[in-house]
């Protein structure tokens, strides 16, 4: 059997007027990502995690912030768009750890929401995804609520 490991990472600022989105989860909170996309740095996290993997480069590549077509657009239609590469390779998902950096809002009410919403895209179950949420100790531009981090590990497999 082939395996492949690959890692994402994502920051997006945090502004006024956004609404957040984690996971392909809405959160209630006063602040919401900026981005070009709905801004979903876990979401972006985990494509950059699976196309890098096979060394398939990145989400910019694929979707690329100076393209209309990507204005405002649902993470999770473009993670299933790097699941169905994934797949096309013969590829299939072993499992996700992940990690969510942010000081506020308390993400943990969410993340089983996260991790559903996550494995239907994916199709995979949800045991196969882990979420984990941490404060930056008020330290570095996520610690002080400028911006909410992601990062993601995955683990594929071929045979
Ligand atoms: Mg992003």
């Amino acid at each position: 059997m082939n395996i492949r490991i690959g890692n994402g990472y994502d920051i997006h600022r945090l502004v006024s007027g956004r609404p957040l989105i984690l996971g392909g989860i809405e959160i209630p909170h006063s602040l919401g990502l900026l981005g070009h996309s709905d801004a979903d740095v876990l979401t972006h996290a985990m494509m950059d995690a699976l196309l890098g993997a096979l060394s398939l480069g990145d989400i910019g590549h694929y979707f690329p912030p100076s393209d209309p077509k990507w204005a405002g657009a649902d993470s999770l239609k473009l993670l299933s768009e790097v699941v169905t590469l994934v797949k096309s390779k013969g590829w299939t998902i072993g499992n996700i750890d992940s990690v969510i950096v942010a000081e506020r809002p308390k993400l943990k009410p969410h993340l089983n929401s996260m991790r559903d919403a996550l494995s239907q895209v994916l199709a995979i179950s949800s045991e196969q995804i882990s979420i984990k949420a941490t404060t930056n100790e008020q330290l570095g531009p996520t610690g002080r609520e400028e911006g909410i981090a992601a990062y993601a590990v995955v683990l594929l497999m071929q045979g």
